[in-house]
């Protein structure tokens, strides 16, 4: 499991040089443009956050995201939805 997330506000795009992903292959964190089943989401979504869960910039990753409104894919170890639940919390929090 990762370490808890300490956030701080970094809102350029400094970071995105020391991302692991940009060794990685893209499809891993966005979705196809075919549907795409549940088990293979998951999987693909997996492989995405264990990338994630030790790329060095993973807390501004998220914080842009979740900034920016991010659409699609997985952004510092947290899926689409995951996203979603995370700003919903803040919203009800606020
Ligand atoms: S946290 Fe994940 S999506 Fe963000 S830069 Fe790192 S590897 Fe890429």
């Amino acid at each position: 499991m990762a370490a808890p997330l300490q956030f701080h506000s970094n809102l350029s795009t400094d970071w995105q040089e020391l991302g692991l992903c940009r060794a990685t292959d893209a499809a891993v964190f966005f979705p196809p443009a075919h549907f795409e089943h549940k088990p293979e989401r998951e999987a693909r979504e997996s492989k995405a956050k264990a990338i994630c869960s030790r790329c060095p910039v993973r807390v501004d990753c998220l914080e842009w995201a979740l900034a920016t409104r991010e659409p699609h894919g997985v952004w510092g170890g947290y899926s689409e939805s995951e996203r979603k639940q995370i700003l919903l919390g803040k919203r009800r929090a606020s």
